[in-house]
């Protein structure tokens, strides 16, 4: 098997390997490239030819791993693409919001574009794309081998890192290489801790977090109770900004369990977002996917995502509806607030000294919540000055991937494989790279010049 990284090799977006064996040509996720200036370029461009791709396998539907699957598909490919059902049906609702996203960004520019004479770039694809797509998901369970041909076998094992995320497994001949996707945190309640790597001859692991350990979890619990106990005290509104898929449901499985145990006020919740509302349903429909704990609670009808008080807002009238409300708690996206409703929630609030915004992901450079999480004593949103007076609050350990322990614990059971780290910036892979060297494993960062050949893997001693 020969392994050329696409995407996602010394970054941490754009995910995608091309895999050639001697029984076809796959992908391996097919990730939109995300935050740099050169992403728009990076992601118009395939440097290799759709149309020749036998089949596709997709670990999970963040859109760092799926986001370039229909322009895959508008430029030639007609293989199915495999991934787990819940998978199928989270990536329909992201790849259907990326296309509707970008059509209203096209709209924007076309606007702007005519007045300054100047020429627009289309959008990587519309919601048409998006739909002809679909009829090529194939769903594949965990754990049971895809027979592609007489010679190629492939595995979807559980990665524990949101519904439905798998790292895959493909066996040719004797040979078998593993790509991690992306690891979950094991400390983590709602998806199952991730299945340890098999024995395999090549593998492909993650290393976003390879340079740190999370703070426990319960840590994060206590605080996001606290700071939620602070607005309560002080009169005012909380404001979650929180990505639609994985976080949101998070947040609303702690936010079951605090009321449930009387430590946090039973104040009105708004979910103020149609994409994370549709998301929450796709985990509430696919219980086989969710860890015991989440799944018992499910059976008992005590729903883990849902609670008296919990108000869903669908319609723009009904985001609105929340402005001039006290004693409330939104959560909405987007989870950097770059964009969507939660920008008008902190119009609203951000300026009122009572108020508390939590934050409970990772703030990107360049984006509205970076700067207010910067402390910013003004931030500038719809062109109108607005004055920072809220308590803002940071938690960290709501991560969703492994840190450097889980990291070294799952690979733990792949050896002898040889290990290359990818999804990870520079020094999260070099650091893990030299504490695997160190325990004695054959390891090295990817290269994305680099195309990996198992019949040419390092000797092992
Ligand atoms: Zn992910």
């Amino acid at each position: 098997m020969k392994i050329h990284p696409i995407g996602g090799a010394g970054e941490v977006t754009g995910s995608c390997f091309l895999v050639e064996t001697s029984g076809g040509r796959f992908v391996v996720d097919c990730g939109m490239f995300q935050g740099h200036d050169e992403s728009e370029a990076r992601n118009a461009h395939f440097p290799f030819s759709p149309g020749d791709i036998d089949a596709m396998f997709l670990t999970h539907a963040h859109l760092d791993h799926c986001g370039r699957l229909p322009l895959l598909h508008a430029r030639g490919f007609r293989g199915w693409v495999y991934a787990t059902p819940s998978t199928c049906d989270l990536a329909q609702f992201i790849l259907l919001d990326s296309a509707k996203l970008q059509e209203e960004e096209f709209e924007r520019r076309l606007r702007k574009g005519r007045r300054a004479g100047a020429p627009v770039s289309r959008p990587l694809y519309d919601t048409q794309d998006v739909v002809h797509l679909l009829r090529y998901f194939r769903t594949q369970p965990y754990e049971t081998p895809l027979k592609l041909g007489s010679d190629i076998e492939v595995i979807f094992h559980q990665s524990g890192h949101i519904l439905g995320s798998a790292g895959i497994e493909i066996r040719e001949n004797g040979t078998s290489v593993l790509f991690s996707g992306d690891l979950g945190n094991p400390q983590r309640n709602v998806v199952p801790d991730p299945t340890p790597a098999p024995v395999c001859d090549l593998v492909f692991c993650e290393s976003t977090y390879g340079d740190r350990l999370h703070r426990s979890e319960q840590e994060s619990v206590n605080e996001l109770r606290d700071a939620i106990n602070w607005a309560h005290q002080a009169g005012g509104n909380v404001v979650i900004p929180s990505f639609a898929l994985e976080r949101t449901q998070d947040i609303l499985f702690q936010l079951h369990e605090l009321r449930r145990r009387g430590e946090v006020p039973q104040n009105p919740v708004y979910v103020d977002s149609p994409l994370a509302i549709n998301i929450t349903r796709v985990y509430e429909h696919h219980q086989e996917d969710l860890d015991d704990e989440t799944r018992a609670l499910l059976k008992a009808h005590d729903d883990p995502f849902s609670f008296p008080g919990l108000t869903t807002c669908s319609s723009s009238e009904q985001s609105r509806a929340v402005n001039g409300k006290d004693g409330v708690i939104i959560i909405a996206g987007s989870g950097m607030c770059n964009g969507g409703r939660v920008v008008h929630h902190l119009k609203h609030n951000l300026w009122r000294a009572d108020t508390a915004v939590i934050f409970v992901g990772y703030q990107a450079v360049g984006t509205l919540g970076r700067r207010i999480v910067d402390g910013a004593p003004t931030v500038t949103i719809e062109h109108e000055p607005i004055a920072v007076n809220a308590r803002t609050f940071t938690i960290n350990g709501f991560s969703a991937h492994a840190d450097q322990a889980a990291l070294t614990g799952w690979l733990a059971s792949s050896a002898p494989a040889h290990i290359v780290l990818n999804h990870g910036e520079t020094n999260a892979s070099a650091a893990l790279a030299e504490l695997l060297a160190a325990q004695g494993r054959s390891v090295e960062v990817a290269n994305p010049h680099t195309v990996y050949d198992t019949a040419k893997l390092p000797t092992r001693v």
